[in-house]
């Protein structure tokens, strides 16, 4: 097994007169200019339906980008049959072709289609150019390298010890027989390419229902893992309805693992029609979720203010508050907040909420109809709710996007919904705390919510943060000291929480890859 680079793929800066910058004006342009035709593909042959299925760009809503077709559940059954039949050709593919294919698709995700994996992303999920530059490049490729980088090191851990005069000792990294359903989310089209293409580099044949609204930068991912030599029928790409997908792999008997990012209704109905089927599976399915949080950024007096107001903004607002790991609550001592209270408001007035094209916009629009209610719906609250005031933002308009101005609440009551649910937006409330209520503010943390994603704490003070330590052990699976809580990098924060928001199997670290395959030990004695 040859060797790989383990660095992270570094960030491009997309500097004003900068290569990549031209480079992606030119993508963004030939992106824009049709109405890409996506049809589904199973065992690479392509099919249409009757369904057809537009996505949008949210930030100018009239232009369509992309054409699509939702499978109905008899092409999901052939796709099921199709992954069926693939799974165990696919297993027998030696691990060092595998990881080469591998290697290969990240260099042309890095090189030659990086600009059309950022301009997909960019129009499709309006991200700037920066988000769009860590999500569908950076975190893509290192996704892609870095799985088959730790597969290679899992490889070589077994056998510990070699005697091999009486008795030699191998593991094997088989797929599981059947198929793994990968449902990705919108918000970040790394995922999309991380559900689906981990579970086939570990044997397994996959569909991949990919986000509606993130269908081109998807299909994108689709094209360069196929270039790259991924054979036809190992991950089949099934755009569907939602209820129609879950239903149609959850009664099949070959289902072999769920890999689902969304929300905690869906991921809750899934498993429970896998409960249901339990009788019916060839294996017990392997069901890994991420769904959401509810995501912190507890203030200590000892903290440096400055550094509070920025990480807070940006984690708060970058990509509208997008990220499953977006801070949305934030408790300040009454001491400090006048001072965060005027830096959170002069920063908020000065971030260009605008098109992604102008590289000068700090974000953009929300991603559809639907978020876009459910939003401005916590604002409306917060207008008219004693306990809450607006102390920046609150307006919002739809009419050429679903564009959500940064907004910022104060609230009396700590436990108000709109700081225990997610919004999943460009809302943020903060609660000024006594500091003589020090330790009943930092139970209440995590106590007041079902999530445990993300959340981080700012303070100088040794002893608080040694106390944070402690009390938010189990309020986060990704925690932050005197950092904002966003922007985990895979091979250096693994991703996930525990309670509501998942399973915590850590994406993004070395152990990940071991959720898709079921190993087989062999001893032979000679
Ligand atoms: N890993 C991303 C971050 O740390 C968030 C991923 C997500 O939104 O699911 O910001």
């Amino acid at each position: 097994l040859e060797d790989f680079s383990v660095v992270n793929e570094p960030i491009l800066g997309y500097g004003k007169s900068s290569p990549e910058r031209k480079a992606l004006q030119q993508a963004l342009q030939a992106t824009a200019a049709r109405c890409e035709e996506v049809p589904i593909v199973i065992g690479g042959k392509e099919f249409k339906t009757s369904k057809v299925v537009h996505q949008v760009m949210p930030h100018n809503h009239q232009h369509k980008l992309a054409q699509f077709y939702y499978a109905d559940a008899k092409l999901i059954k052939q796709a099921i049959k199709t992954a069926v039949e693939t799974q165990p050709k696919w297993d027998r593919v030696p691990l060092s072709e595998r990881l080469k294919i591998w290697e290969r698709a990240a260099d042309l995700m890095a090189t030659k289609y990086r600009q059309e994996l950022n301009a997909a992303t960019m129009l499709g999920q309006s991200k700037t150019a920066i988000q769009a530059e860590i999500d569908s490049a950076a975190e893509l490729i290192d996704f892609i390298r870095l799985n088959a980088y730790f597969l290679k090191e899992c490889a070589k851990y077994q056998p510990i010890s070699e005697d091999i005069k009486v008795t030699k000792n191998s593991l094997r990294y088989r797929g599981i027989d059947g198929f793994i359903a990968a449902v990705s989310p919108f918000n970040f089209t790394a995922i999309g390419g991380n559900l689906s293409y981990t579970p086939a580099l570990m044997g397994n044949a996959v569909l991949w229902k990919p986000s509606d609204t993130a269908l081109l930068s998807n299909w994108r991912i689709f094209n360069i893992m196929r270039e790259a030599g991924v054979p036809d029928g190992v991950v089949n790409f099934v755009p569907a309805d939602g209820p129609v997908f879950g239903d149609t792999i959850t009664a099949s008997p070959h289902l072999a693992g769920i890999n689902f990012t969304g929300s905690v209704p869906t991921f809750n109905r899934l498993w429970k029609q896998v409960g249901n089927n339990i009788d019916n599976y060839v294996n017990f399915p392997r069901l890994i979720g991420e769904c959401g949080g509810k995501n912190f950024h507890f203030v200590h007096k000892s903290a440096d203010v400055e550094s509070v107001i920025t990480s807070t903004i940006r984690s708060a607002f970058e990509y509208c508050g997008q990220k499953c790991s977006a801070c949305s609550r934030m408790y300040v001592p009454e001491s400090l907040w006048p001072e965060i209270k005027a830096g959170l408001q002069r920063e908020a007035a000065k971030l260009k909420i605008g098109d992604v094209q102008d590289f000068s916009s700090f974000t953009s629009a929300v991603i559809d109809d639907k978020a876009f209610k459910r939003i401005t719906g916590y604002i409306e609250h917060a207008k008219n709710s004693p306990n809450l005031e607006i102390i920046a933002g609150g307006t919002y308009s739809d009419s050429k996007g679903y564009y959500i101005n940064p907004t910022i609440v104060e609230t009396k009551d700590p436990k108000d919904r709109i700081m225990t649910e997610e919004i999943f937006g460009p809302v943020l409330t903060v609660y000024p705390y006594k500091e003589a209520d020090l330790s009943k503010t930092m139970n209440l943390v995590h106590t007041s919510t079902k999530f445990a994603l993300t959340g981080a704490v700012f303070g100088q003070d040794e002893e608080f943060i040694n106390c944070a330590l402690e009390e938010f052990k189990m309020a986060a699976g990704n925690f932050y000291i005197n950092d904002k809580s966003t922007g985990s990098v895979v091979g250096q924060q693994p991703f996930g929480g525990g309670r509501m928001s998942g399973t915590n199997d850590k994406a993004g670290g070395p152990h990940y890859i071991l959720r898709w395959s079921s190993p087989q030990s062999i001893k032979e004695t000679f």
